[in-house]
């Protein structure tokens, strides 16, 4: 019994006490709660940088060189859109207060002004080869970063001074750069599975660092955004006449065909064509107005498909539905988005919306100084 007592008393105590404890003035002095524990957070994922702008022959142009490495795009851990766009325009700022470019159309009346000074040819050979005041040299080769879809090979271009672009694929007359043949439309959609490459082009000096800002830009966002991965196969800057070899063999690519010209609708068919050889996709004449003449203007994915109905890729087109940009871009990856052509009149570059004409509206992927 004495037992039993002893364990009820014990039961009544613990009782109590627990009880009094659930009373806010407690049963024993109040410790204030610990703070909680801090937690790092993790830090963010480091970028892998893409190869950085820069001239083959860096010595031939050491100032141009040396911009080029001040304007690098910045890959900070996590980047937000904003401040991205933010690193671009002050680098776009940077570059053309350094070059003296307030308005980029300088570009093309300082060039004629050298032109008509030392000879008056309108013509990138010719030109390319004259000297800036202050030495550098007009025509220099910049190597830029791009996107290419993973089954792409490099293909190179030759260009001359030429009447037709048949002679300078039969004759390669001197090498230009490079551009990439991708075949396979499922290929060139699958962003993921794109690999960073190096695109090579001419251009005019004054120029080369305001093309490598845009094009890393376009770069940089695929980084930052799978999905605003662009596969940009096409680069050219400054040429008279160009072409790929003649002799690649035969080739076959998948392109777009739709239902007229001149049109909205997106409804394409899918066909694969075949073409005697490379040339008959990588070609053209600049006429002697061109700002290609003058290293001063960019093609970006323009190519020569024929055989297609408005098809993609499509040198000019006169239909609306190229300038429904992100539908294109869409149904075939080498249409370039919206996002391209803003970033490029950031730049300061004349962008196709920009041309009118007489009659309607024509539009091509080229991007240059303008003309007034
Ligand atoms: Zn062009």
């Amino acid at each position: 019994m004495v037992y039993l007592a002893r364990r009820l008393m014990g039961y009544l105590a613990l009782t109590v006490l627990g009880l009094s404890c659930l009373i806010p003035v407690g049963c024993r002095p109040r410790v204030p709660a610990p703070p909680p524990p801090v937690v790092e957070a993790p830090p963010p994922e480091p970028v892998t940088p893409g190869p950085a702008p820069r001239l083959t022959q860096p010595g031939a142009a050491p100032r141009i060189a040396a911009l080029l490495q001040q304007v690098n795009l910045r890959y900070d851990p996590a980047m937000s859109q904003e401040e991205r766009d933010r690193d671009f325009a002050a680098k776009i700022s940077l570059a053309r207060r350094n070059l003296g470019l307030e308005r980029i159309k300088a570009m093309r009346e300082r060039s004629l002004d050298l032109i008509n000074s030392n000879g008056g040819v309108i013509s990138w050979e010719y030109f390319r080869g004259q000297k800036w005041p202050d030495g550098t040299p007009v025509g220099v080769t910049l190597v830029v970063p791009v996107w290419v879809p993973s089954g792409a090979k490099p293909v190179v271009t030759y260009t001359a001074l030429a009447e037709t672009w048949e002679e300078v694929a039969l004759t390669k007359p001197r090498r230009a750069g490079l551009v990439y043949f991708a075949a396979d439309l499922e290929d060139i959609n699958n962003k993921n599975g794109y690999r960073p490459a190096e695109m090579v082009f001419e251009i005019n000096s004054l120029h080369a660092p305001l093309a490598a800002l845009l094009l890393e830009y376009i770069y940089r966002e695929g980084v930052y955004d799978p999905d605003k991965r662009v596969p940009l196969l096409v680069v050219r800057g400054g040429e008279d006449t160009y072409a790929a070899a003649a002799d690649s063999g035969p080739v076959q690519v998948d392109g777009l065909t739709f239902a007229d010209e001149t049109g909205g609708d997106l409804r394409a068919t899918r066909v694969r064509q075949t073409y005697a050889s490379l040339a008959e996709i990588h070609h053209g004449r600049h006429v002697k107005a061109s700002n290609h003449r003058l290293g001063c203007a960019l093609d970006i994915n323009d190519f020569n498909f024929t055989g297609l109905v408005d098809g993609i890729p499509n040198q000019v087109s006169a239909s609306l539905r190229h300038f429904n940009r992100d539908g294109m871009h869409q149904l075939d990856a080498r249409n370039l988005p919206e996002w391209v052509f803003v970033a490029a009149k950031k730049v300061g570059y004349r962008i196709p919306q920009d041309w009118t004409y007489v009659r309607d509206t024509r539009d091509w992927p080229h991007f240059d100084c303008g003309t007034k």
